[in-house]
């Protein structure tokens, strides 16, 4: 172990920042503040925190040091002049894979060991238990085993491996699966308005509905895994492209754009050409790969 660890400094209090913060405070830990705007800082103060002068004082202070800003280009610039030589560095700000790893390089460069964070909660489900909330984390195993219990405090803690580019990887395709989600929410509220059914009533069927769907993610799992796209397939591409163009007729028939849908059913129609009636959708992920 390096330092201390029951001190540490954390960089950026936007919304997020501030609850890191304030939830390490909360559980005893020494904790010292930096940020852009000073006046944000204000309320952790209040709360027992320090606030540095700068942001390279804020790192000499703790042997562990979190940036939480807004994106990878304000972690270089409030760096930039930073000792972080036998630092600990953890960047729970969101990245792309690419941007997390060149961050891990940059950041050994300058003596710090580096672990990459994607955070899967929102501000108000930090550091409460049973949330939910958790993080992923990739990059140095050794600082993560050094500061397993610290970094346990804010959320939940998912070490994915020791490629710097791994949480953020996960967090993107997490983050993706639900926006494909949220299209097919608007597509079916879109379809649904006008009708009889309130709206409250109708989220409620679409939450028990994408409820029970969700584990298909599994079915698909095990086709990537065997490399056979039919086990187990029990709606395959021949019935869904049909069931497809009954979609489309009711979004037509409702004045609704099928915009939302479209792409993905384009590539299941190309999936079934080229041979596939017997699969499910798993193909279409062999379609998408550049
Ligand atoms: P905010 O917009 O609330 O805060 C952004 C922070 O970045 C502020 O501290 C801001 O400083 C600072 N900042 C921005 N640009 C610069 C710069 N050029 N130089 C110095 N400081 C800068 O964002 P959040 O706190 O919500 O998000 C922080 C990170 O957490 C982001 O990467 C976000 O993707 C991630 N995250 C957020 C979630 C959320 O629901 N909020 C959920 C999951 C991840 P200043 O106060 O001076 O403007």
């Amino acid at each position: 172990m390096r330092e201390d660890t029951k001190k540490i400094s954390v960089l950026g209090l936007g919304a997020m920042g501030t609850a890191i913060a304030r939830a390490w405070r909360g559980a005893g830990y020494g904790v010292t503040v930096w940020n852009r705007t000073v006046g944000r800082a204000e309320a952790l103060v209040g709360e027992g925190a320090e606030v540095a002068g700068t942001a390279g004082e804020a790192v000499a202070a703790s042997g562990l040091v979190v940036v939480c800003l807004l994106d990878d280009a304000s972690v270089g610039e409030v760096l930039a002049d930073a000792d972080l030589m036998g630092r600990d560095l953890v960047n729970v700000t969101t990245s792309t894979p690419g941007q997390a790893r060149r961050r891990a390089d940059w950041a050994g460069a300058r003596g710090a060991r580096y672990l990459d964070g994607g955070i899967m909660a929102v501000p108000p489900m930090i550091g409460v238990p049973d949330s939910g909330a958790y993080v992923f984390y990739s990059g140095s195993p050794e600082l993560f085993a050094d500061h397993r219990d610290a970094l346990a405090v804010p959320a939940g803690t998912r070490y994915v491996g020791e490629d710097a580019g791994s949480a953020a990887l996960h967090d993107a395709a997490l983050l993706s699966a639900m926006t494909g989600m949220f299209a097919g929410v608007s597509h079916a509220f879109a379809l649904m308005r006008g009708s009889e059914a309130a709206p409250r009533e109708f989220a409620a069927l679409l939450v028990e509905w994408l409820t029970a769907m969700a584990p298909s993610a599994n079915g698909v799992a095990t086709h990537l895994e065997t490399g056979d796209y039919t086990l187990g397939v029990t709606s395959n591409l021949v019935m869904m492209v049909e069931g497809n163009g009954t979609l489309l007729r009711t979004a037509e028939e409702q004045g609704i754009s099928p915009e939302l849908l479209s792409p993905f059913m384009a590539l299941m129609e190309r999936r079934l050409a080229g041979g596939h009636g017997d699969e499910g959708t798993t193909g279409v992920i062999d379609l998408l790969l550049r």
